[in-house]
This record gives C-alpha cells, structure tokens and sequence, in this order.
C-alpha cells in the first residue's frame, strides 16, 4: 500500500558480479547470440529481500527515496523490483518514479556498442521491458514520472515521452524537491517537462542522506567540477563538497551492509574542496583528509573514486603515492578511476577540452596522459580511460594522434589501463551539435583509434582480468572465457568491417607486454 513506487530497469541493479569495469556491458547488443551469452553469464540478478525489494539501488535513486521519506513517511514509500512490478503498485498508488540512465540508448557508451544506435543495447532493451511493466495496467490511475542523468534522451527523442506513458520527465538536480515534485505530478498539474537549474541546486545541506545501501557501495563527496569540458554537463554543475561527517554516515549504511569496498563519487575526485581555481592543483591535505577519514569508518577495508583528471597527477605525483600508502594499494590491491583521454590533439585539447590539463597548455595534454599513466600505474591506480571518437571539428589528423597516444602509452613499462572508445554525444554546451554518425562519418583514422583502443581492452582482458576477478575459482575461469570470447568477438567483427570498408589497421609497434614475452595474439587483419 504505497502512494510512491520507484524503480529503476535492470542493468542499473545488477553488480555483474563484481567483475572489474563490468558495467559497461549495460550497454551490450542484444542482437547478437555471443553478446547475449556474455550479458546473461555476468548480469547476475538483483539481491532481494525478504519482501522482494532490491537490497541496493543506484544511488541517485536512494536519495529521492530519502526525501520522499523524510516528508511524507515510509509506509507510502517503495522500491520496487522492475521484474514484477505490477506487485509493488496498489489501488492506493499515485505516483511511479522511473529512475534511469541510458534509456533510449543515446549514451556515449551505447552508441559506441551499437553502431551508433543500430542495434539495441541492453540498457534500452531493459528500460523498455520495465516500461510495458509500468504500463501493463489498461486505464491506470497512477502518473509516471521520469528523472536520473537519462532524462537528456527524451530531448533528442520527444515523441518517445507520450508513446511511453510518462506524464513528466524532470531534468536536473532536484534530490531536495522530490517530495513537492511527486505531489504536483500526482495532482496532475505538473508540466510534461520540469527543468531545474543551477539556481535552483541544492546545498549539501539541503541534500538529504540516503536511507539504505546503494548499488556498488556508491557515496558521493562533491558535485561539479569546472574544467570547462565542452561536451560534459557536469561542468554547468556548480562545484559543492560534502562534509566529512555527512560521508560517514552515509558510508555506514554500505558497511551495514556488508560492503567493506567504497566508491566515492565525484566528477574530479582531486578536485576536492579545491581552492585554487586559476592553477586547477589538488588541495592535498583536503584530498588525503577525506581517503583517510573514509579508510577509518568502521567497516572499510578500500575505497576509490569514480572518477578524476589525469593532470593532478602529473602536478602532484606525490599525492597519488601518499593515497596509495593511505588505502593501502599494492600488486594484489588496485585503485580503479575513471578518467577521460578524449583525444591526443593538442588542436582538439584547446578547442574541446579547455582546462582539462591545467596548469599546463592545452596543447600539452597528450604528453600529460604519457606522464600520469606511467604515474599512476606505478602507485598501482588503474585508469579506465574513455576516447571519442568525432568530436566537432575533428580532422582525420586528430584522430591519427589519438592512434599515437595509444601507441605511446602501450610502451610504458607494465602498464595497465583500459580506452573505452565512445562515439561523440552532443551533450554540455555542444548540445544542438550532430550525433556522431558511425556510418556516415568513420574514415580510416577512427576506424583506427577504435580498433587500437578495443585491441588494448583484449590485451588487458588476456593479462589481467582474471588476476583482478575475486571470484571462486569455476565463476573467475567463465568470466574470463567469457570475457575473451567476447573480446574477440567484437575483434573479429571490427576487422571484417574494416574490409568491407577498405580500411587498412596501422599495425602498431611491439607492445611492451609483447616484448616482454607475454602471449598476446590477434587475428590478422
Ligand atoms: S574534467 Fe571530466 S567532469 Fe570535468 S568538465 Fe571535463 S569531462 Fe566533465
């Protein structure tokens, strides 16, 4: 008997079992029967409780059902499984909350997967089933409303909002309004869009805390960034921080649950509680304060962020080392950040990425991803790496000095890092700017950053995953021949594709994983 139903599909409640960087596979086709195969061994399904709601949600979706909550009380608030959710939804039910992320399969990550949106990845698939889950009711009462970082889609694809049924799709960061958002939508007087801006953003006080355990024991610690990405709509956020002492007590609903491995979520993690905004370098002792007070909670035995800037680590070499000692890295113990390459232009660095490599030049950006990866690799930080492909205004030239990027940082020593390529989304201030057209717009030079990047996944796959995989050993050997079925897989295809186009692949040098003797074999091209 609950007012308010939220959920959220599928892919955002499954852990793929733990494995490393596992959730891009969301974003899996599932036209195909090997990437189905993959997708069906690592997706494991969503731990329930004793009434059948999932134990941990993302956390975007924890903090509207924090508000919901704090207001209106818990009896009329319920997450809901997206595989039976008619169960969940009442006579009493007002209101359905749709959490989402990649719901029409737009993101940079599914359109890369699926040749630029031909095929169906599986988050869209999953939203769509949860959809007809929604709707299965003729005549429903209750209204639907829809937020999370997805919502953007339904610009791009307006007509999809009445098609599905959704009466209000809410954009921007509204955690603290929830509650007088589901009112309106309920009362039916809501708009069919709701926009909220930086004006209207909460202060971290005004965030409420989360109420239960989140999906990869997810905490946030500071929101916005400022670097100035044009295609990224994090940076239009402004930059806030959350106190230790809020952290900790929302870390405590993770340990509570068991999770000793906490991720802290933030758009540039050295940009924590930043006070020098003309040079862009970390406040260290803020940065150590915050991994030092997360690593002392009761409970953690690791922590990492999600994401960060490669400069800080070329400016303050000695503050990833000291996080190192702090979370206690080593060969067995890796530190995983998300990190943004983009491109090796030093020309689409100046145009695109603005302060991404403060305080050095734009123009020595390539030189920068050389110097912190052999960096951080050699504090044990493994950098996941995303590249895209089509950025405004690049040249077949740019794309080649991607090529040599890979090229330079396949010959650091033992190195270790993942380049997921995503094809360009006209998000931040390039909003209005083309899709990226994988069809139309690949020439031989993406063609090239795409296979080398994907080249170095397999590479990575072949050496590592099964050494970074903490599974038993039967579940570990399946993930891993899973892992590099599918990774030639997609190989192969790319090569075929690479025929039928008459694009030739840049054979690179020897890797320094090569030389060094470790069996590393690809198909010819
Ligand atoms: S550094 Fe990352 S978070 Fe910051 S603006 Fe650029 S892409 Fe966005």
């Amino acid at each position: 008997m609950s007012r308010y139903v939220l959920v959220t599909d599928y892919t955002l409640l499954t852990n793929f079992r733990g494995v490393p960087l596992a959730t891009f596979f969301s974003c899996l086709p599932t036209d195909y029967a090997v990437s189905r195969l993959v997708f069906r061994i690592l997706a494991a399904p969503p731990e329930l409780d004793a009434r059948g709601q999932p134990v941990r949600i993302p956390y975007g979706l924890r903090k509207i059902e924090s508000d919901l909550v704090n207001r209106v009380g818990r009896d009329d608030v319920v997450i809901a499984d997206p595989r039976n959710m008619q169960r969940f939804i009442t006579e009493d039910t007002e209101v359905v909350g749709l959490h989402t992320m990649d719901p029409l399969g737009l993101g940079p990550v599914s359109m890369s997967f699926t040749m630029g949106g031909t095929l169906t990845p599986y988050t869209k698939a999953m939203f769509l089933e949860m959809m007809a889950q929604v709707n299965h009711r003729p005549g429903r009462k209750y209204k639907v409303v829809l937020g999370g970082p997805g919502a953007w889609h339904f610009d791009y694809r307006p007509e999809m909002q009445q098609s599905l049924g959704i009466d209000t799709i809410v954009h921007g960061e509204c955690d603290h309004l929830a509650t007088d958002i589901f009112e309106q939508v309920a009362r039916g007087d809501a708009p069919p869009v709701m926009r909220f801006t930086n004006a209207t953003a909460p202060t971290p006080e005004q965030v409420p805390k989360i109420l239960g355990p989140t999906m990869n024991a997810m905490n946030e610690v500071m929101r916005g960034c400022g670097r100035g990405c044009a295609f990224c709509e994090v940076t239009l956020r402004k930059s806030r921080y959350f106190p230790l002492d809020y952290i900790g007590d929302e870390i405590a609903w993770n340990t509570r649950y068991g999770s000793d491995s906490i991720q802290l979520h933030s758009d540039d993690i050295f940009l924590y509680k930043l006070e020098n905004w003309r040079t862009m370098e970390p406040n260290e002792d803020a940065v150590k304060e915050l991994f030092q007070y997360v690593m002392d909670r009761p409970g953690v035995r690791h922590c990492y962020p999600t994401h960060g800037t490669v400069s800080a680590a070329v400016t303050n070499p000695g503050l990833i080392e000291d996080l190192s000692t702090i979370v206690r890295a080593g060969p067995d113990k890796w530190v995983g950040i998300q990190s943004g390459i983009e491109t090796g232009s030093p020309k689409l660095s100046r145009e695109v990425l603005h302060r991404k490599a403060a305080p050095f030049s734009p123009e020595e950006w390539p030189d920068i991803v050389v110097q912190a990866t052999e960096i951080l690799n050699r504090n044990y930080w493994y950098p996941a790496y995303t590249i895209i492909l089509g950025l405004p205004g690049e040249t077949s030239e740019d794309a080649w000095m991607t090529v040599d990027l890979i090229d330079r940082m396949e010959q650091i020593p033992n190195n270790h890092f993942i380049t997921a390529p995503l094809t360009f989304v006209p998000i931040g201030i390039l909003r209005g700017e083309e899709f990226y057209n994988l069809d139309t717009m690949i020439d031989e030079a993406r063609f090239n950053v795409a296979y080398r990047a994907w080249r170095h996944i397999l590479m990575e796959v072949d050496t590592n995953l099964s050494r970074m995989t903490k599974l038993p050993p039967p579940v570990r050997a399946v993930i891993v021949a899973t892992g590099r079925l599918g990774g030639r897989y997609i190989q192969k295809f790319m090569l075929k594709y690479a025929r039928q186009r008459g694009f030739r692949i840049r054979e690179p040098a020897k890797t320094r994983r090569q030389a060094e003797g470790h069996v590393v074999s690809f198909p010819a091209a």
